[in-house]
C-alpha cells in the first residue's frame, strides 16, 4: 500500500462514526494534515520544533534541526479516541464489580507480552490501525502494520487483529454466556481487508463468514 492507501484506509470509526485521529505515542503533541501534496507532520512553533513532510510523489523533506525523532520509523496509529475512552470507563468501572477474574490468553498480535486479562475486559470498543513510515535522503519509506478492531454487544464479542506484516488474521470470538474454554481463536492465512466495512453490523456479519468458511 502507498502513503495515500494507507491514511485513506480508514477515515471514521467503524462504531460511533466519529473521525479517526492520528497519535504517536511518543510525541503526544505532534499535529498530523493531511495536504493535496502529501501528509505533513509538526510539534512546535513555525520556525522550531519537528517538521516532516511526506509528498504523494515519494520525496521527503525535514527541517534541518536533527531531533531524535528523524532518526527511526514512526509508528503511528489512527484510531477512534472516544470509543477507546469509554471502553476505558467501562472497564475501570466493571472491575470494581464482583466479577470473578478469569485469566485468558488474549491480544496475540502485535503486542510482545501475553497480558492476563478478565473475560470482561474482552467488553472492548476498538477501531484502530497502525502504519509507520521513515524519511532518509529525501525519500521515505512507508508500511501498513496491523489492524485491530474489537467490538461487543450484550451477548458476544468479535475482536479481529490483523498483521500486514506476517500476513494474517486472528479472529476471537465468543458469547459472554459461554464457558471461557469455548473461545474460538481462528487464525487466517492471509491479512482479510476490512477497509470497505463501515458498521458494527457489517463487521459482526463478515466475522460470522469468515468463522463459517474459513
Ligand atoms: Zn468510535
Amino acid at each position: 500500500m502507498d502513503l495515500k492507501s494507507i491514511l485513506q484506509y480508514r477515515n471514521k470509526c467503524i462504531f460511533c462514526q466519529r473521525d479517526l485521529k492520528f497519535y504517536k505515542a511518543s510525541h503526544p503533541k505532534l499535529r498530523f494534515h493531511i495536504g493535496d501534496d502529501g501528509f505533513r507532520m509538526k510539534s512546535g512553533h513555525f520556525k522550531n520544533g519537528v517538521s516532516m513532510s511526506f509528498g504523494f510523489n515519494g520525496s521527503f523533506q525535514r527541517n534541518e534541526r536533527n531531533y531524535k525523532i528523524y532518526k527511526s520509523p514512526l509508528i503511528i496509529s489512527k484510531y477512534c479516541s472516544l470509543c477507546r475512552e469509554n471502553t476505558a470507563v467501562v472497564n475501570a468501572l466493571s472491575s470494581l464489580s464482583a466479577t470473578p477474574n478469569i485469566i485468558l490468553k488474549s491480544r496475540s498480535v502485535g503486542r510482545t507480552t501475553q497480558l492476563g486479562t478478565t473475560f470482561n475486559n474482552m467488553k472492548e470498543l476498538e477501531c484502530s490501525y497502525v502504519f509507520q513510515i521513515m524519511g532518509f535522503n529525501q525519500k521515505y519509506s512507508v508500511n501498513m502494520n496491523h489492524e485491530s478492531i474489537r467490538y461487543n454487544d450484550e451477548e458476544s464479542f468479535y475482536h479481529t487483529d490483523t498483521s500486514f506484516i506476517s500476513g494474517t488474521t486472528i479472529i476471537t470470538h465468543s458469547k459472554f454466556s459461554s464457558s471461557i474454554n469455548d473461545i474460538l481463536t481462528l487464525r487466517i492465512a492471509n491479512p482479510v481487508n476490512f477497509s470497505k466495512i463501515t458498521s458494527a453490523e457489517q463487521f459482526v456479519d463478515k466475522c460470522k463468514k469468515l468463522i463459517l468458511f474459513s
